[in-house]
């Protein structure tokens, strides 16, 4: 492993203007697509033109052997990253694509239904697309550990839903497991470079950061990950240039981009970036967050996805706003006792946590989508049962709804009938007295 030059200039290899095919030769109907498509305007195409040079000079430095990881959220920004990436290796003679590049997702498990689909198919066609026409990128998605997941966390621990005060979402169902992932790269690799669909057009925020930033080098050190480097590459995109850019031309793994631009009609806004380090924007605060969102006071991307039809999620809404309730009065549905043995607001009451799983997975049967995994199921009840909240022989053996022999609705009942719905005096034991012993 080369130690990565971030300060002088680098060496640029020539960059062939035309891409090659699979086999090695140019593909002059490669050649006739994005780059060359009139209806974009010059200075759009200009800017890609020289984005795509500089990821295919980078990509064959031969001082510089790390891995290229895309921090990719399924957001027209990141699928801007990828784009050009793959026209940029695509314009690198095959016997030079050695340098693997991953495109990295996070899956926090309480996505949007219809996002969490899309962002799934994107990545097999990313990698699929690739996989065809000989670019080294593979496509990796990655979900947080059993034991911090939203609903364990909530219905097993008693977790209030998050605030912007108490924001305990974003670090472990996001941050941390694209961090592990980058960690155990790098520590094969000895470094990784992360491409980000940051831009100077964001926010007056951004643009402060990325000047920051980028003063001295456009790539630079992670805030926290030894080894990790951040390169925006593409930051000086304009929003309406992105959706340019997307909107005429193919993408390079196949097909369009139509599918993402209705998504964003659909849900009439933004995305939610990959969290990276703290200061990432609370995705909460934009776009495509996880439908659980309680850190805004209104989710627009749900409201938007039923305004453009989907019914479906009223439910899910309707179910936001009641999380919110919950955590809003205390005094009714919360411990008069924290975990840490002290008067507060403590953790959601059990019986609370039990109706809480009862009514998510009613949902569920509802919107036919999984929104709870029966892997969480048993984790929350290992969870009543270390918080001495509930003696074992009190909970049933919950059926795994992956088993055959039970259909869907057999299974959930199953877990809705035999799961106890136990009120604080029927227990006899609360969190805090718990905690206290
Ligand atoms: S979208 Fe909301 S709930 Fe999801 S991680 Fe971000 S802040 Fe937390």
């Amino acid at each position: 492993m080369n130690t990565p030059n971030t300060s002088g200039p680098d060496p640029i290899p020539a960059v062939p203007h035309r891409p090659f095919d699979q086999h090695g030769q140019v593909d002059n109907a490669a050649t006739e697509s994005l780059l060359e498509v009139p209806a974009v305007k010059v200075e759009t195409a200009e800017l890609a033109r020289s984005v795509v040079a500089e990821l295919a000079a980078r990509y064959q430095d031969a001082a510089d052997e790390r891995p290229w990881v895309v921090a990719f959220s399924g957001g027209k920004d990141s699928t801007l990253v990828a784009h050009l990436v793959c026209e940029a290796i695509k314009r690198v003679r095959p016997s030079r694509r050695t340098r693997p590049v991953l495109i990295l997702s996070s899956d926090t498990q309480v996505e949007t239904p219809a996002i969490e689909q899309f962002v799934a198919e994107q990545l097999d066609a990313i990698q699929t697309g690739s996989r065809a026409v000989n670019l080294p990128i593979t496509s990796h998605l990655v979900r947080p550990e059993l034991h911090e997941t939203f609903w364990v966390r909530l219905i097993g621990y008693g977790y209030a839903a998050p605030t912007r005060n108490f924001r305990w979402c974003t670090d472990r169902l996001k941050i941390r497991p694209s961090n592990t992932f980058l960690r155990q790269l790098i520590s094969r690799h000895g470094g990784a470079l992360v491409l980000t669909g940051s831009r100077f057009a964001e926010s007056g925020a951004r643009a402060a950061s990325l000047r920051k930033h980028t003063a001295q080098s456009v790539v630079n050190p992670h805030s926290t990950i030894k080894g990790a480097y951040l390169w925006p590459v593409i930051r000086h995109f304009t929003t309406e240039q992105v959706w340019e850019y997307l909107a005429l031309t193919p993408a390079p793994w196949g097909g369009h981009h139509r599918r993402l631009q209705n998504l964003y009609k659909e849900a009439n806004s933004g995305e939610c970036a990959v969290a990276l380090d703290e200061t990432t924007q609370p995705c909460g605060n934009s776009r495509f967050g996880c439908w659980t969102c309680t850190v805004v006071k209104r989710d627009k991307s749900i409201e938007g996805f039923i305004g453009s039809g989907h019914d479906d999620y009223a439910g899910l809404a309707a179910f936001r706003d009641w999380l919110c309730e919950l955590r809003d009065n205390p005094k009714r549905y919360r411990e008069p006792i924290r975990r840490n043995g002290r008067p507060g607001n403590g953790p959601l009451t059990l019986d609370v946590r039990a109706q809480v799983l009862d009514r998510l997975l009613d949902l569920q049967a509802d919107v036919g989508h999984q929104l709870i995994s029966p892997e969480e199921i048993a984790v929350i009840k290992q969870v009543w049962i270390s918080d001495r909240l509930i003696d074992p022989p009190e909970l049933p053996q919950i059926d795994d709804p992956h088993d055959a022999g039970h259909t869907d609705e057999e299974t959930r009942r199953s877990v809705v009938v035999d799961l106890p719905m136990p009120t604080i005096g029927a227990v006899g034991r609360t969190a805090g007295e718990d905690r206290r012993r």
